[in-house]
C-alpha cells in the first residue's frame, strides 16, 4: 500500500502573499490541487499537512479526493513527523505541495525505485557552477559532476522513515533537516538512492514563480457592412486595429466598428476569466456611441492587469472579401504592438478572403478571430 504525505503547512513568507501560497491560484486552480490530483491517481492514501488556520479551506478543497488533513508543525520535519504517525502504507512518499509540475510518471518512478532500493530521491544534475561561500567569500568549489539538486516526492519504507525521524527528534535538532534523505543518511546510515528527476518539477517559492501561469484566450467578432439604401453614414474608411483603411463599404456599429479590436478584447477578457465586452461596454449605453475601440482596449488591458496577467503574444485572423487588407497588415500589427506594449514580433495578423462563400464571401461583413496568451 502506498501512502503519500503532501506538505502544505508552510507559511510561504517568501511568496509574499496575503494567504497560504498552497491556496493561491496557479494556472487557474489553487497550487495544492496540482500535485493532489497527480497523487490521487497513484497513492492509496493521501495526507495533506496544513496549518490549523487553513484547515477548513484545505478540507473543502481536497474533499473531492481520497485525502485527509493532518496538522503540521513548526518546521517541515515536524509536519512530516506528525503525518508519518498516521499513515498506514508500507511505502510512504513525501511531496512538497509547492511542486505543482510533478507528474504521474515521476511518482511511479519514485515508487519503483523505493521498492528496489528502499529509498528514492528525484535529482537533477546541476548545470550551474556551485560554490560554498562564507560572509560573501567563496571558500571552496564542490565537484560539479557530483552535485545534484534534489526534488520531491521522496520515497521510503514507512518503518525506516519513522525510525529515522524518531531518532532525529530524540536528539532534539530535527528542524535543521530540509529533506528526508538527510535524516535517513544521518540516523540510519542509509544512502538514499537518486533517480532521474524532472527539471520542470520546480518549487513555487517567490512571487514571480506564480507568474509562469499561462492562460490562453479566444475571441470572435463580426460586423456587417451597410447595404444599399440602409442609410450608410458618410465615410470612406473602416477601422481595424486602430488603423483607418479606405473602404467603399462601411461597417455597422454602435462604436467605431473596429471589429478586430472587439475580437481581441474578448480574447483578452475571457483569457483572464472575465466577462465579455458586451458586459463591460454594452451597446445600449449611450456613453459608448461612436466609442474609440482603442480606448476601450486600454480599459480592457487594465482589467486584465488587475488579475496580475499580461499579454505575451496575440495572433489575429481577419476574414474579409473587401477591402483588400494586405497593404495595411504591417500598420495594424504596429498599432496593436504599441497598444498592448508588446514587441512587434509578438503580434501576428493574418488576413484572407472566404473564397466568395457565405456572408463574408458575399461581401456582407467582416469576421475576426483573435487568440492571446496571458502570463
Ligand atoms: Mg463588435
Amino acid at each position: 500500500m502506498i501512502s503519500a504525505i503532501i506538505l502544505a503547512a508552510g507559511n510561504g513568507t517568501r511568496a509574499n502573499l496575503s494567504e497560504n501560497k498552497m491556496l493561491h491560484d496557479y494556472n487557474g486552480i489553487p497550487l495544492l490541487l496540482h500535485s493532489l490530483s497527480v497523487f490521487s491517481a497513484v497513492a492509496d492514501e493521501i495526507v495533506v499537512t496544513c496549518r490549523p488556520q487553513d484547515e477548513a479551506r484545505i478540507k473543502k478543497l481536497i474533499s473531492p479526493y481520497h485525502a485527509r488533513t493532518c496538522h503540521g508543525g513548526n518546521s517541515r520535519t515536524e509536519s512530516v513527523f506528525n503525518a508519518l504517525e498516521t499513515v498506514l502504507g508500507d511505502i510512504v512518499l513525501i511531496h512538497d505541495g509547492a511542486r505543482p509540475h510533478v507528474t504521474e510518471k515521476l511518482v511511479r518512478d519514485c515508487i519503483r525505485c523505493t521498492e528496489q532500493y528502499k529509498s528514492a530521491i528525484p535529482g537533477v544534475p546541476t548545470v550551474d557552477t556551485a560554490a560554498i561561500a562564507v560572509d560573501g567569500e567563496i571558500i571552496s568549489y564542490p565537484v560539479r559532476s557530483e552535485l545534484y539538486l534534489l526534488q520531491t516526492p521522496q520515497g521510503y519504507f514507512t518503518r525506516d522513515l519513522r525510525a529515522a525521524y524518531e531518532l532525529a527528534f530524540a536528539e532534539g535538532n530535527a528542524e535543521k533537516f530540509t529533506d528526508e534523505g538527510s535524516i535517513c543518511l544521518k540516523y540510519l546510515g542509509l544512502r538514499p538512492h537518486i533517480f532521474p528527476g524532472d527539471r520542470a518539477n520546480v518549487k513555487i517559492t517567490y512571487p514571480e514563480d506564480f507568474n509562469v501561469a499561462t492562460r490562453v484566450g479566444f475571441g470572435v467578432d463580426t460586423h456587417a457592412f451597410y447595404g444599399e439604401n440602409e442609410g450608410m453614414p458618410l465615410a470612406n474608411f473602416i477601422k481595424l486595429g486602430g488603423v483607418n483603411i479606405p473602404s467603399s463599404k462601411i461597417l455597422k456599429a454602435h462604436s467605431d466598428g473596429d471589429v478586430l479590436v472587439h475580437a481581441l478584447m474578448d480574447a483578452l477578457l475571457t483569457a483572464a476569466g472575465l466577462r465579455d465586452i458586451g458586459y463591460y461596454f454594452p451597446d445600449t449605453d449611450e456613453r459608448y456611441r461612436g466609442a474609440d475601440s482603442m480606448e476601450l482596449l486600454s480599459k480592457v488591458l487594465r482589467l486584465v492587469e488587475e488579475k496580475h496577467l499580461q499579454p505575451q503574444n496575440v495572433s489575429i485572423s481577419v476574414l474579409a472579401e473587401t477591402p483588400h487588407l494586405s497593404p495595411y497588415i504591417e500598420a495594424i500589427a504596429q498599432s496593436l504592438s504599441e497598444a498592448l506594449g508588446l514587441p512587434r514580433s509578438a503580434v501576428g495578423v493574418a488576413a484572407g478572403t472566404n473564397e466568395k462563400l457565405g456572408y463574408v464571401g458575399e461581401g456582407k461583413g467582416i469576421t475576426v478571430y483573435a487568440t492571446v496568451l496571458l502570463k
